[in-house]
């Protein structure tokens, strides 16, 4: 399979291309060229006429993922099932499935056929909870790339974390260590094994996986801080320099490339700088989880995931990774996916309209308020069902009843 970036570096545009430019209003030849260049991924679920492909990147408005799936404690394939069309219907524009209990291979299957949105997974998720974290070896990392890749994944996240960061980070003072799970897995078989990170030492044969299938190469972020008070330390900075070489080696292999990175905690007023400093080493995508800028709303990490996903967004990341209620507490119930995946979606049309100035759909939902027009302003709403529930019918609500302040102002003006 030739993949959209060989395309793109031939100056050929695909179906996928033009569905892109099409939804994002962004000329075809711009799209083409930042493409070539790394700075933006089309996302594809399997063969289709760019129907289900998302661009990612440069230029392009800013995406969001939901992240869903078992883990050894909760297993329920039909709440996933549930969780991802709730993804789908509330507008996700891509789908992680990280399911590490039960029949991870079914609950994948469930999930693909729910939905038609472009579909990540972290390969040694499934490794380890099959073979278990002691058993594993390094075939093991390479052979659920092959199968998942046959399945018609769309991303990969893997950790591409070397020894010698990992040695940085040790030596380091951090509160929270390793908070990543692919991240914490893969450092748990190098230092077990005293070996380097098999998907370093084997990504000649990684990155064939990848381009046959032009699966999306996520380069995971194994480093990010834990807490607010973790600063960007030695160990971010190497990992970031090790990703961006990494990203390099992969385009040059005809691989798309995203980079994980900056999420986790990050004091507030560090967010948009670390932003910047990130896209200065590449123009690769950045994608990032969260960041959350405090440490303290538990139960309502979502807002918090809100905030600091907004400051991100507006100073130039390109894909964030939803939080929801039950963040640090327990796997989500749908109801909280759709509460991450609505506020996360509220900070990317936040996040946009710093990057790209403020957006037409909200100076349509303001007319249509002026007007007390309560269906219209639901065309606009990012969730329609939630404000539906909330509105009146027609006139004044209940806020201000008979003062309310539009119904009295419209007598004089
Ligand atoms: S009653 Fe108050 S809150 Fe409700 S529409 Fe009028 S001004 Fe707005």
């Amino acid at each position: 399979m030739t993949t959209q970036l060989e395309h793109a570096r031939d100056g050929t545009a695909t179906k996928q291309m033009e569905a892109v430019a099409r939804n994002e209003n962004i000329d075809i030849d711009t799209l083409i060229s930042h493409i070539s260049n790394g700075s933006v991924i089309i996302m594809n679920r399997g063969n289709n006429n760019g129907d289900v492909s998302v661009g990612i990147g440069k230029g392009l408005l800013t995406k969001v993922n939901v992240n869903l799936g078992t883990s050894t404690l909760k297993i329920d394939p039909d709440e996933e099932v549930k969780k991802a069309r709730i993804a789908q219907k509330y507008g996700a524009d891509t789908i992680t499935d990280l399911s590490m209990g039960g029949n991870i291979s079914h609950i994948r299957k469930l999930v693909m056929e729910n939905t038609t949105l472009p579909i990540t997974t972290v390969p040694i998720y499934q490794a380890a909870a099959e073979k278990g974290l002691g058993n594993l070896n390094c075939d093991d990392f390479i052979k659920n790339l092959k199968k998942q890749a046959d399945e018609g994944i769309s991303s990969f996240v893997l950790h591409c974390i070397d020894k010698k960061t990992l040695d940085i980070m040790k030596k380091g003072k951090r509160i929270m260590g390793v908070v990543s799970k692919g991240g914490s897995i893969t450092s748990a078989y190098m230092m077990l094994n005293d070996c380097e990170n098999p998907f370093i030492s084997n990504f000649e044969d990684v990155l064939e996986i990848l381009r046959e299938h032009d699966i999306v190469l996520s380069l995971g972020n194994t480093m990010r801080s834990g807490c607010i008070h973790d600063k960007r330390d030695k160990a971010q900075i190497a990992e970031i320099k090790q990703n961006v070489k990494l990203a390099k080696i992969a385009n040059g292999a005809g691989v798309q490339v995203i980079i994980e990175g900056m999420g986790g905690h990050v004091r507030a007023d560090r967010i948009a700088e670390y932003v910047r400093f990130h896209k200065k080493q590449s123009c690769h995508p950045l994608f990032v989880a969260g960041p959350l800028p405090t440490d303290v709303a538990v139960g309502y990490d979502h807002i918090a995931g809100s905030v600091g996903a907004s400051l991100a967004a507006g100073a130039g990341a390109d894909y964030l990774c939803y939080i929801t209620p039950s963040e640090h507490l327990g796997l989500p119930c749908p109801e909280q996916v759709r509460e991450g995946l609505i506020a996360f979606k509220i900070a990317a049309h936040i996040g946009d309209s710093i990057k790209y100035g403020p957006a037409q759909r909200d100076r349509s939902l303001a007319r249509k308020r002026a007007m007390l027009d309560w269906e219209g302003q639901m065309k606009y709403a990012i969730d329609s069902d939630r404000a539906r529930e909330l509105a009146p019918e027609e006139g004044p609500c209940t806020m201000c009843g008979d003062f309310c302040a539009i119904k009295i102002m419209k007598e004089f003006i």
